[in-house]
């Protein structure tokens, strides 16, 4: 079976049989020299891309002008870019005009880090002219030339450097931070997209407050188009979180923003400015509501709470975030943050699967079925009233079938009528 390492290698010997230079390059080259898992596989080469689209059956031309064209090979895609260099950096943010130049040191001194500025050859031999390997040995961030130059090109730069370092645990070098705090006035020309798309990878890594405690004081967390304010945090709080899979990235996120004091409403509009969708945006701020929720019932004491409060919460934001939010307070429990007890955990995480309905849909009546058997005129009496059999079916409360719904209807309207 060939792996992606082997059809890459292909693509390599196809450019080299054909009189051209290539390479691995850039973060594939170091992962593999850190051991890591490789994601994508990046080549460059000093054939110039309408070379490289003649030699392949399958292209597609990504960024032609600039250089790259996406080789195909069976499901895999292979970025194939020319050696180039950039230049004329505009609003520190995007290189004005590339040039292709005739070597591979070059091409490298163009990149970010020391550690993602290494090729590596089809027979092995290594092109690390910065000392890439040097600087991960030693577990260190350092830019390629001058810091401040570098980071006033392309301001982003400042924000891969926390990720890197957050995310791999290394530290800065110290004068690639200078170079950041004096460039990063200069934050606020990037968008927010790209800013998040770090940031989503800080939160997904092993030690998000390694990334944070670093983004706070560099300074550039004020800097953002949508800042955030920031009044300090907790730490028992923020070592829940890398105890969740990073695949429920809205549970980290969720304790990020709980453990740094910020409310839903104020969370709700900070996610927005960082542009997550709005599926993202609405798990997120369901599991902070929940959380605001039992904290107002209970004070953070270790209880759980009553069958109706939970099973109302279940039916306002769903199963999927009330199974999320007791995942989030196993975390919490595990780190020695306030929490529920296990116990009311496993409590409710029983009534969450007995609800046998969980929304107007599955009940077993409708408001036109209400109003005729009420003999009363439609009116918001009746959404009211559908919501309240709804909570009581679905906490076992009341049968879901049409005429214990209907009694139960009635019953409610006499009382309340009556009273
Ligand atoms: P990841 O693990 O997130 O993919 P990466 O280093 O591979 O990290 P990519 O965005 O895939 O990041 O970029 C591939 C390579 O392109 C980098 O390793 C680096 O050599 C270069 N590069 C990417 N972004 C920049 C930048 N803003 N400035 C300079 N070089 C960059
Ligand atoms: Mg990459």
């Amino acid at each position: 079976d060939q792996t992606m390492a082997d059809r890459s290698a292909e693509v390599i010997r196809t450019l080299l049989q054909h009189g051209y230079e290539a390479y691995w390059v850039g973060g594939c080259v170091r992962d593999e020299y850190m051991g890591r898992r490789v994601s994508d596989m990046d080549i460059t080469t000093s054939a110039r891309p309408e070379i490289t689209a003649s030699l392949f059956p399958k292209v597609i031309p990504t960024g032609i002008q600039h250089g790259t064209v996406t080789v195909l090979v069976e499901d895999d895609a292979f970025e194939v870019t020319t050696f180039r260099i950039e230049g004329g950096y505009e609003d520190h943010r995007h290189p004005t005009e590339v040039a292709f130049v005739g070597e591979v040191k070059e091409d490298l001194r163009r990149r970010d880090f020391t550690m993602n500025a290494m090729a590596i050859g089809l027979d092995g031999t290594w092109v690390d002219p910065f000392g890439g390997r040097a600087d991960i040995d030693r577990c260190r961030i350092r830019c390629v030339g001058d810091a401040s130059l570098r980071f006033r090109e392309d301001a982003l730069r400042m924000v891969r450097c926390i990720r890197f370092a957050s995310v791999f645990g290394f530290s800065i070098a110290p004068r690639t931070w200078m170079g950041i705090l004096a460039e990063r006035d200069t934050l606020g020309f990037i968008a927010m997209e790209r800013i998040r798309s770090e940031f989503e990878k800080i939160m997904a890594g092993p030690s998000p407050l390694r990334g944070l405690s670093m983004f706070v004081r560099s300074g550039l967390y004020s800097r953002m188009k949508a800042p955030f304010v920031y009044a300090g945090h907790d730490d028992r709080m923020i070592s829940a979180i890398p105890l969740i899979d990073p695949a429920h990235a809205h549970i980290r996120w969720s304790l990020l923003l709980l453990a740094c004091g910020i409310q839903s409403p104020a969370a709700d509009e900070l996610l927005r400015g960082w542009t997550f969708s709005n599926k993202q945006r609405q798990n997120i701020v369901s599991l902070m509501s929940i959380q605001e929720e039992w904290l107002k019932l209970t004070g953070a004491n270790q209880e759980g709470m009553d069958k109706l409060s939970w099973v109302r919460l279940a039916l306002t934001h769903g199963k999927e975030s009330a199974d999320g939010w007791l995942l989030m307070q196993r975390a919490l429990h595990q780190a020695g943050a306030p929490a529920m007890a296990q116990t009311a955990n496993r409590q409710l995480a029983g009534w969450l699967e007995e609800m046998s309905i969980r929304s107007l849909k599955d009940l077993a009546v409708t408001g036109n079925e209400l109003v005729q058997a009420l003999g009363k005129r439609g009116g918001p009496w009746l959404g009211e009233l559908l919501g309240q059999l709804l909570l009581h079916a679905a906490a076992g409360q009341i049968n879901n079938d049409k005429e214990s719904l209907i009694d139960e209807a009635k019953r409610v309207v006499m009382n309340h009528e009556g009273s």
